[in-house]
Formats: C-alpha cells, structure tokens, sequence
C-alpha cells in the first residue's frame, strides 16, 4: 500500500485461528495490527495502539463485542475510531442492535476477506483519507497521500517526511486544533518519546515550506491549545 502512514487495525478475536487469518489478509494489505483475543485486551490496547479503526467480534468471553463497542463509543477520545462488528448471526434484530451500539459498519461471519478489506478502506477514506492514498485539497493546497507530492496554487512544494506527515494529519481535519501531545501521537507515533518543542520546530519547517512559492501561512497558532489548519 503506497500512503502517508501505515493504518493500524486492532483485530479483537478470541477464535486463535480467525484471528490469525485476520490478522496475516490484513497486514498483507499493508496495514499495521494489533490484536487482542477478548474484551479487556481490547480496551487496554485501544490506548496503548491508538487504532485507526477496529475489527471487532460479537462474542466474546466476559466483555462482549457489544459492550466493548459502547463503551469505546461513549468516551469522547475514542468514539471517532470506526469500529466493525463481525458477526456470526444474520437475523435482522441483531443488525439492528449491533448499529444502536454505535458499530459503523456490521459483517456477518462467514465473511469474504475481500468484503472485509474494502469495508475497512471505506471507513478509512472517511476518517483517515491520508492513509489510503486519498487526495486532499484545503484552499489552494493538494496533498497526494498515492504519490507523496504537495502542491500549492499548482506548484510543486518540496516538503521533509514529518512536515508531510503533519500537513496530511492537518489536512485530514481543516480547522481541527490539535494540541501539541495530540500531534505528537499521530505524526511521531505513542510509542516514541518525543519534546513537544520539536512539534513547534516541525510546524516552523512546515510553514516555511508552506510558503516557498510565496501566499499566507495557512497554519494558524492557538494560544494555549495548539495548533490548526486554517
Ligand atoms: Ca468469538
């Protein structure tokens, strides 16, 4: 997969081998997985892996999928990760239950790997556009997530590997401020310990970099909160 960053998947499966088969079609896809094998493990690693979205089991021992769902979409920081309800019952009661739980979408097992993948990119395309190749535009400015390359007003921008991945997580989200830890997480990973003054010297680069033909920086400071795009 050519893009910006490599999504992350949480695969929650207690079954060992659907999960693996899981797990092997999608890193094959190019994403980036964490797997838990039931409810509890799900609810720690959405905070530890900060998921792009989750595939998540209907049953499952002690903390079903449903609770899991509900819970993760009752809490403000985590109810925007697109979450998938996999399902070996079709009746329609389900389905509609499996929805008022706030699922954004609902496959009922036995799936196709190829239905799941797409539906996974669908949810991508919706909150994380930059990391399946989409082209985003903001007033002037096209970011190509496929081909890497940034334009304003038509002309070529030549920008580093994190002002890009900065601009693409602005871009994602126009007018979104994103406080400094926030941005920390998405450009430079949780996983690794990083000053928040670096993200100040980043956005410098950025702006700079924004600017390089010329126009407004479109990269405005909020005092105390951080930063935003426009
Ligand atoms: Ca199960």
């Amino acid at each position: 997969m050519s893009s910006v960053e490599q999504p992350t998947v949480l695969v929650v499966e207690d079954e060992p081998a659907q999960r693996e088969v899981l797990a092997y079609n999608l890193e094959a896809e190019g994403f980036a997985i964490a797997k838990a094998e039931n409810g509890e493990e799900a609810l720690v690693l959405v905070d530890e892996a900060a998921p792009d979205i989750i595939v998540l089991d209907w049953m499952l021992p002690n903390v079903s999928g449903i609770e899991v769902c509900r819970r993760l979409k009752s809490r403000a920081d985590t109810r925007n990760i697109p979450i998938i309800m996999l399902s070996a019952r079709a009746e329609e009661v389900d389905r509609v239950r499996g929805l008022e739980t706030g699922a954004d979408d609902y496959v009922v097992k036995p799936y196709s790997v190829v239905e799941l993948m797409a539906r996974v990119r669908t949810q991508l395309r919706r909150t994380r556009p930059a990391t399946v190749g989409e082209r985003l535009e903001f007033e002037d400015i096209v970011l190509d997530a496929e081909t890497h390359k940034v334009f304003r007003d038509t002309k070529s921008l030549k920008l580093g590997p994190t002002e890009f991945r900065l601009l693409s997580t602005f871009m994602e989200k126009p007018g979104r401020v994103w406080s400094r830890e926030q941005l920390l997480d998405r450009v430079w990973g949780r996983d690794i310990y990083v000053d928040t003054r670096t993200v100040d010297v980043h956005i410098g680069r950025l702006r700079k970099a924004l600017c390089q033909h010329g126009g407004e920086d479109p990269v405005r400071t909020v005092r105390g909160a951080g930063y935003a795009l426009g």
